[in-house]
């Protein structure tokens, strides 16, 4: 079954059930009925515009029920949602575009990209849900099989440049259905949603358990501590990144009585420290259970909804997925050791959009090499140790150091550079950067910060530049980054509370 059919059908016989509540949605939001109604129509106008089964589908759009809605008349029609990060620049989005070369593209300046357009529909959200409003009937959903692509999710590795997990109506749904029950996910459960939705995290974990159901969703417009403490009374579920938990320890408010409905606070996309999840748990009560995931394959592990959840492990593999570990070579791992995680399962992808290279390397023996380096305990419980690349993530963004590294390096001033992350009490890590200066021509740290924030998201921008000599490298020539990590780990011991 495709996914798109699975959730319509769950709201099928619940026309009336509250799919979303929230700030601007009035008093009685927006139900499932309705939801799915002008998710038809919408198909029937993307139709319209030509979209078709195994089209692509590009959004780059601020969170809202529209853009949901677009994301199931995607589905509906048969083709491939493609969602990007709100914060991505021009310069970033060409490249997605020329990637994924879609049909029809949602962007907040659609003129930016028009030179690139070739025969796509550029628009805006508004311009797109105008046109899509209009009176049209419905188009009846498009079958789909479980191989048939649902999803391209941008990651990145080292290498640099962004690739395009493949995600199936398969990988998707299976792993709905194994969160759906794992999580015990019940027809009265309301869960507040603050995360982006253009994330595995905030569209697909969060989103697809609560459809699938079908359950409220309050949908706030973006994390604050305050939006998600204003929302908290009569909700069961979150979740959200370390990030959001250490800024909501922050919060007066955040009280036992004020999380007295909550039955699931769920953490993950990034490590939550041990001494979080302590003083969320001293706070009100609850035991934060944090699960592992990626884009892709979705979610890998959860601690579980009952029995221990274990601060600094990732818990289980999830039912139906199996995690081995690896040397760097393939070859297994003593017990009890650390190796690179390899994963198998329905939840997995099959490749990377148009990268065939690319996806051969990232497999072996059918096994996706996940990166990550992690430690199962003779119970089969997973902790993840630390990334074998050197992605940083940031507020529970990812930050791919090779990237910042080729614009700093075209910067006045700059001879060359070595990005990397360094702990940080609110975004879990920041990103900073080591640079060999050619002093005469260096503007200084204001003019080099303020052309990085031209080219790149504001996430991905160091927030301090360590000038040094020369970059501390091994015999083979490659940078240490260990070394400057420890050498600038105590960079922000003393920050509490900051804005990126
Ligand atoms: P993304 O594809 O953006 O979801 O990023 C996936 C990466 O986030 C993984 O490969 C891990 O390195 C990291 N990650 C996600 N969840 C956790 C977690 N609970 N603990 C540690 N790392 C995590």
């Amino acid at each position: 079954m495709g996914l798109y059919d699975a959730l319509w059908r769950a709201a099928e016989g619940k026309p009336e059930q509250r799919a979303f509540s929230g700030p601007d949605l009035g008093a009685e939001g927006v139900s499932y009925g309705a939801l799915h109604a002008r998710a038809g129509r919408w198909a029937a106008g993307l139709q319209a515009l030509g979209v078709g089964p195994g089209d692509r589908v590009l959004v780059q759009a601020e969170k809202s029920v529209e853009v949901v809605v677009l994301y199931l008349a995607t589905l509906r029609t048969g083709a491939c949602y493609v969602p990007l990060n709100t914060a991505y620049t021009a310069t970033e989005m060409a490249y997605f575009f020329a990637d994924a070369a879609p049909t029809v593209a949602v962007l907040p300046a659609p003129e930016a990209l028009a030179a690139h357009a070739d025969g796509c529909c550029c628009l805006t959200l508004d311009a797109l849900a105008a046109q899509l409003d209009e009176e049209r009937e419905a188009l009846a959903p498009v079958l789909r099989s479980a191989e048939d692509l649902a999803a391209i999710l941008y990651t990145s590795g080292t290498t640099g440049r962004s690739k395009g997990a493949m995600l199936s109506h398969g990988n998707l749904l299976s792993n709905a259905q194994a969160l759906r029950s794992l999580w015990g996910w019940q027809a009265d459960d309301v869960l507040v949603h603050s995360l982006p939705i253009y994330h595995v995290h905030g569209l697909f974990v969060a989103l697809h358990c609560a459809m699938l159901e079908p359950s409220e969703v309050r949908f706030l417009p973006r994390f604050s501590p305050e939006a998600v403490l204003e929302a908290l009374p009569g909700a069961t579920v979150f979740m959200g990144v370390p990030t959001h938990y250490v800024r909501l320890l922050d919060a007066p408010g955040l009280t036992v009585e004020a999380s007295a409905a909550m039955r699931l606070w769920v953490s993950g996309s990034a490590p939550l420290r041990p001494e979080t999840h302590e003083a969320f748990e001293a706070r009100t009560g609850h035991k934060i259970l944090e699960r592992y995931g990626m884009s892709e394959a979705g979610m890998i592990t959860s601690n579980p909804l009952e029995g221990a959840r274990i601060p600094g492990t990732v818990g289980f593999v999830l039912p139906e997925g199996e995690v081995r570990l690896r040397s760097e070579e393939g070859a297994p791992v003593p017990e009890g050791a650390v190796g690179v995680l390899e994963i198998r399962g329905p939840n997995v992808f099959s490749g990377y959009w148009r990268q065939p290279e690319k996806t051969a390397e990232s497999f072996r023996d059918g096994w996706f090499i996940t990166g990550d380096m992690a430690q199962i305990d003779e119970t089969g419980r997973v902790s993840i140790v630390g990334r074998h690349k050197d992605l940083v993530i940031s507020g529970g963004l990812n930050v791919y150091p090779r990237e910042v590294e080729s614009v700093l390096d075209t910067l006045p001033g700059i001879e060359e550079s070595a990005v990397f992350g360094v702990p940080h009490r609110d975004f879990g890590e920041a990103v900073v950067a080591a640079v060999v200066l050619k002093v005469d021509a260096y503007p200084g740290e204001n003019a080099t910060l303020a052309a990085l924030r031209e080219a790149l998201a504001a996430f991905k921008v160091p927030k301090a530049l360590f000038p040094v000599a020369a970059l501390p490298r091994n015999t083979m020539g490659k940078v240490q980054k260990n070394q400057l990590r420890a050498d600038y780990a105590l960079t922000f011991r003393e920050t509490s509370g900051a804005t990126p």
